[in-house]
């Protein structure tokens, strides 16, 4: 495309609030035949909430409690803030006064799994399977039954280990976004597949995608596993869009052909894309690879 078209066309994305950082990425939108989405906040509202919260043997729901909220308002993940608000009106609702919040050190964070800290002399977790199996955390069958359980429901299941033991867990909901399943489908009609990646749990991941009508899912992946999926699907001769809202996806970004971030997600996902998805509606992807084909293709 002329300089001319490509100035015509990013002022014309610009006016729809897609907005396309420079021609090359204009240029390439028009081949993506793989739609690559991440899961939370890019598939679903990214508004996560809590409905329930499970509580094992030997623990108290105050313990429970005063350790997820130590280690959870330290976190800027959106799981976190859903998790965090919850453990805060079941504290309160236990008696325990709102601004005696014990602290937490030596906190961590550990992408794509959770968050972990020393509260008083002990230790807490908040995170996903994956990080209680690399910090060597037990979970007997009742543990795994009730996650599982959790998981078909296409809930995320956010464990509490406290001193090495599973404490408790959080049942997390976030419903897909209304157009995705529309959006998938109508990619489908351009020749496009699409392809979900998360660095959430296979069960929930799975069931997700179901609702959505998206069929190929990669779970349990975290941010350089995301990068590397989409390189993995560029050696097979795939061009690949990534779209995704987190820090997390934002090495995903940077390597798939064309990059597009949700404009509601973290800062350094929108500088890591090339396009930037102002609506947050997942509609734009199609607006944005249509454009594309429209200034290459010369069609108005
Ligand atoms: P996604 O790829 O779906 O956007 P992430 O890679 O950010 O998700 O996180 C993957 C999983 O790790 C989450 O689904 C959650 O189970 C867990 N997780 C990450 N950070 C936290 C946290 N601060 N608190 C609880 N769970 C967390
Ligand atoms: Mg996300």
């Amino acid at each position: 495309a002329t300089p001319t078209a490509v100035m015509v066309a990013t002022g014309k994305g610009a006016s729809q609030g897609v907005l396309i950082k420079g021609g090359n990425a204009l240029e390439k939108a028009h081949k993506v035949n793989t739609v690559v989405f991440d899961k939370t906040g890019t598939l679903t509202i990214g508004r996560p909430a809590v409905v329930s919260a499970m509580l094992f043997p030997e623990f108290s729901m105050e313990e429970l409690c005063d350790m997820t909220v130590a280690a959870e308002v330290n976190s800027e993940h959106p799981m976190a803030k859903a998790v965090l608000d919850h453990a805060k009106k079941l504290r309160q609702k236990h008696g325990s006064p709102p601004e005696h919040v014990p602290d937490v050190v030596d906190f961590e964070v550990h992408p794509g799994a959770g968050v972990g800290g020393k509260v008083g002399d002990r230790r807490v977790l908040v995170g996903n399977k994956r990080l209680m199996r690399s910090f060597n955390v037990p979970m007997g069958p009742e543990i795994e039954n009730r996650i599982a359980e959790t998981e078909q429901l296409a809930r995320t299941c956010v464990l509490v280990a406290i001193d090495g033991r599973v404490a408790g867990a959080f049942a997390v909901t976030d419903p897909v976004k209304p157009e995705a399943e529309r959006v998938v489908s109508y990619l489908h009609s351009m020749g496009i597949s699409s392809i979900m990646v998360t660095g959430d749990n296979w069960a929930t991941a799975t069931a997700i995608a179901k609702q959505v009508g998206i069929q190929k899912v990669f779970a349990e992946t975290d941010p350089l596993g995301k990068a590397d999926k989409i390189k993995d699907l560029q050696s097979k001769g795939a061009t690949v869009a990534m779209v995704g809202d987190g820090i997390n996806d934002s090495p995903a970004l940077v390597a798939a052909d064309v990059g597009m971030a949700i404009g509601a997600g973290t800062d350094v996902a929108i500088e890591a894309a090339d396009i930037v998805l102002i609506k947050n509606n997942l509609e734009d992807v199609i607006t944005a690879i249509d454009l594309s084909r429209k200034t290459i293709y010369r069609i108005r």
